[in-house]
């Protein structure tokens, strides 16, 4: 029997078999540290939307960059494994885009990082596909434009990250009475990142934020922060991890929510060459 794995979305039922045709082709990109890749079972999945939320300075800026660069690595299993590549070279078939709420991307850090990886920096940056949202409504038609561009250059796209997620939404729809219009709109974004991750088996890597719970005080609950986005963003993400401060410059990641990894933590640092292992 002929399996044809048809990866286009939208044509209505495919058996159990074509799925599992599908997710074959699933791979998975290195965060740069050996602990926090088998935290996440190897890695940032593809068809997947993966979600990291934390306070400020946990280093989701600094995972983004890094994750543009260890995209860019394949290993002989076709997994993306950063650092553990055999080859040095950099052919353009592993690119990245990155879409920036925050004006936080600087892309200097990826020279340090390609450094570490023992890559060449013009290359690496070349392969990033960096674009600026300004409003809520801009981040949405940036999806028309990034499926366009996996559409042109089929196979080509790795990652997409998008740092941070909400932001925008945060601002557009701060007027009492506007959360029901935000979490709508939030819902279209979402469906099209998730639809967009499955037909182009791509990784999708989004940050976000982190809200004090005004009732947590009064019922004494443990951990009183929650990510922003409420239900919508909880269901649209395959992965939550959530991010806190260790000592110094080491980084707790823990799973929150995932349909099939454990909920357990690593540690991991922030470095000059990006994310990495702790030193013990
Ligand atoms: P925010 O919520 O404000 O966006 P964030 O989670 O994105 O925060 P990052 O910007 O990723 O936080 O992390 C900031 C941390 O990264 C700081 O603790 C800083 O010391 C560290 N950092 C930034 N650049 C470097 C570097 N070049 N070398 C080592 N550490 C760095
Ligand atoms: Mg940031």
């Amino acid at each position: 029997m002929r399996v044809t794995a048809k990866l286009s979305g939208g044509e209505g039922f495919v058996t159990a078999l074509v799925m599992c045709e599908r997710r074959r082709h699933i791979f998975r990109v290195s965060t740069g540290s050996a602990e926090l890749d088998t935290l996440l079972g190897g890695g940032i999945e593809s068809m997947a939307i993966t979600e990291v939320f934390g306070e400020f300075r946990t280093g989701k800026t600094q995972l983004s960059h890094t994750l543009c660069v260890t995209a860019q690595i394949p290993n002989d299993t076709g997994t993306y494994t950063g650092g553990k590549a055999s080859h040095m070279y950099l052919f353009n078939f592993c690119k990245v885009i990155f879409i920036d709420t925050e004006n936080t991307f600087r892309p200097d850090r990826l020279r340090a990082i390609a450094d570490r990886f023992n890559l060449e920096q013009e290359a690496v940056l070349d392969n990033v596909l960096y674009t600026r949202a300004f409003t809520s409504e801009h981040q949405l038609e940036i999806l028309d434009y990034v499926a366009a561009q996996f559409h042109e250059e089929p196979g080509i796209f790795k990652l997409l990250i998008v740092d941070s997620v909400m932001s925008l939404f945060r601002v557009d729809f701060s007027g009492r009475g506007e959360l029901a219009d935000r979490q709508q709109r939030l819902a279209q974004y979402l469906s099209r990142l998730q639809k967009i991750s499955e037909e182009y088996n791509v990784s999708i890597f989004i940050t976000n934020q982190m809200t004090a719970d005004p009732g947590a005080t009064m019922s004494f609950q443990a951990d009183p922060k929650k990510p922003i986005g409420g239900h919508i963003l909880a269901h649209a993400s395959t992965t939550r991890v959530s991010l806190r401060k260790g000592r110094g410059e080491t980084r707790i990641a823990k799973i929150y929510d995932s349909p099939e990894l454990p909920e357990n933590e690593a540690t991991f640092a922030i470095t000059a060459g990006g994310i990495a292992d702790a030193k013990e």
